[in-house]
């Protein structure tokens, strides 16, 4: 698709994108969680890393990942324009995630990375997989 924004337009596009999606693809997950009956989550929990979600009963940290902004390699947008720009931030995105996943592991943690894309319905099955843990002993 032609990038029909300059590059000042696009970070402005970017930074609401970003804010905006956090907050939405939150609450669709919340949605999920409650399709399920999965109960024992906390938002805002204080600890390394800010996760999403933490279930504190069950060690458990769920992360919900913007696929541009963490690097999936899927079909969501990749912008021609400053594309190093945009390669070292995500480069950035995805060392701290590693990090953050090693930190949680070191403590006897599971860490549950969600993208993004996971969240659309066709999708469904992959995100039955990765919030499996948290159905069986609910
Ligand atoms: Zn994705």
């Amino acid at each position: 698709m032609a990038d029909v924004f300059d590059s000042e337009k696009r970070s402005e596009i970017m930074g609401c994108v970003r804010s905006n999606n956090n907050k939405s693809t939150e609450l669709k997950l919340i949605e999920v969680f409650k399709r399920y009956g999965i109960t024992g989550w906390r938002r805002h929990y204080r600890v390394i890393g800010h996760p999403d979600f933490v279930f504190p009963n069950k060690k458990t940290a769920v992360f919900v990942d913007g696929c541009f902004w963490h690097g999936h390699d899927c079909r969501n947008t990749r912008p021609k324009d400053n594309h190093a720009y945009w390669e070292k931030k995500r480069q950035r995105n995805i060392d701290h995630d590693k990090q953050i996943n090693e930190r949680f592991a070191q403590r006897g943690w599971i860490v549950i990375r969600i993208w993004e894309c996971e969240l659309k319905k066709k999708n469904r099955q992959i995100l039955e997989r990765k919030i499996s843990c948290l159905l069986e002993n609910a």
